[in-house]
């Protein structure tokens, strides 16, 4: 019988493992946030992924549960673990990618190269930090935060005398009870190095890419990172490797990093999922992001990640047309640019949002850039 696999969460993510899940014979299941969401055409169920009796019905009949966000709480995800069900990655890995204070924390016990950076929780103690680097540094919320939401740069302690109310507020539910600081790095640019890990330990590692963000928000990636250094992808994908290993990683691992002014490569944050960052891979590489997501979770043996040709390009499509439909757009696109592979997550216009993306691959990198960023244009 076919292994069944529920994704929780309703998102672009989930929706992009549908397509490979049927070529790999698997039965997918979604539970979606609500109707009408990108992974619909395999949602089984709508309700909301923090309550327990929700989420149990779901995975009633599924052998393996894995996720397209990593929101689901942890009570909710140790209670499947303890009735014997698959949860990938499971809760001891995930809490690392759902609060950025214990990933922190857990990296520095590891020894991965990250910045500086403290719990802080009041404006006292965050000026001690600003004192110690130049006064100025980046206050993120631990949990919750995504598309740069929830990060903020701060000059002086009061920048972030709101949060430390919030916080205040939140402490009395027990949510948290202080917020990270960073030293403000000085970086050349950003990069993520993309890893999976099987339950059964096989680790494999796509080349370390460069990720360029808009307003906090990824809008391209160009896979390998151009002028790589043999030296940075050696060292990108130690970081992959370890990190999937020392957490306990299973499925894709996305780890966010900076490369600096003076060569160091640090760790900024991390995800257990298919990301942003390596959607790339879905045209550019032997195995895409998605199906070898599939493969880790399902404890499959898993997927070549040489890239397809000497370059890709992933060009984000951001709030969609502002006039018509997505679809009305296709003509022109495809007809200008037949080599751009356009996906589109179903989703409704709306300024900012992640409404779809185009990889293109070749062997002139400022073709496939040129050609990535003209085909994703035609959808404004
Ligand atoms: P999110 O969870 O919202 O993706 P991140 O922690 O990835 O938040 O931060 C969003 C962006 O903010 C990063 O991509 C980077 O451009 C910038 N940023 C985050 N941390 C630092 C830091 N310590 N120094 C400099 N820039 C940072």
């Amino acid at each position: 019988m076919a292994l069944r696999v529920g994704v929780i969460g309703g998102g672009q993510l989930a929706r992009m493992m549908i397509a490979p899940a049927v070529e790999l014979g698997l039965d997918i299941r979604v539970l979606a946030e609500s109707e009408g969401m990108s992974a619909q055409l395999a949602a089984t169920a709508v309700g909301d992924y923090r309550d327990l009796d929700t989420v149990r019905a779901f995975v009633n009949d599924v052998d393996v549960v894995t996720f397209d966000h990593e929101h689901v709480p942890q009570d909710v995800l140790k209670a499947l673990v303890a009735e014997g069900i698959a949860v990938h990655p499971g809760p001891d890995a995930l809490q690392y990618a759902q609060d950025k204070l214990v990933m922190r924390a857990r990296l520095a016990e590891l020894g991965v190269p990250q910045p500086d950076w403290s719990a802080v929780r009041d404006t006292a103690e965050l000026q001690t930090f600003l004192d110690d680097h130049g006064g100025k540094a980046v206050v993120k919320t631990p949990r919750g935060g995504y598309d740069g939401k929830g990060v903020r740069v701060v000059r002086a302690a009061e920048d972030a005398a709101d949060w430390f109310d919030a916080l205040t507020a939140d402490a009395a539910t027990g949510a948290g009870d202080a917020l990270l600081v960073e030293e403000l790095v000085s970086f050349t640019r950003e990069l993520a190095q993309q890893v999976a890990r099987r339950p059964s330990g096989q680790v494999v590692a796509y080349p370390v890419v460069e990720t360029v963000q808009r307003d906090g928000v990824c809008a391209e990636v160009v896979a390998p990172a151009p002028g790589a250094s043999e030296r940075l992808a050696v060292v990108a994908e130690a970081i992959g490797r370890q990190i999937a290993d020392g957490l306990g990683v299973t499925g894709m691992l996305a780890v966010e990093l900076f490369e600096t002014d003076d060569e160091r490569i640090l760790v900024n944050e991390l995800a257990m999922r298919p990301h942003n960052s390596g959607h790339w891979s879905q045209d550019g590489a032997v195995t895409g992001q998605f199906e070898q997501h599939l493969r880790a979770v399902a404890d499959l043996p898993l997927g070549d990640t040489s890239p397809r040709a000497r370059w890709a390009a992933m060009v984000n499509i951001l709030g969609g047309p502002a006039e018509g439909a997505f679809e009305d757009r296709f003509d022109a696109a495809m007809s200008e640019h037949p080599s751009a592979k356009i996906h589109t997550y179903g989703k409704a216009a709306r300024p900012g949002r992640k409404v779809g993306h185009v990889n293109v691959v070749g062997d002139d990198l400022d073709d496939v850039v040129y050609t990535a960023r003209a085909a994703a244009a035609h959808f404004a």
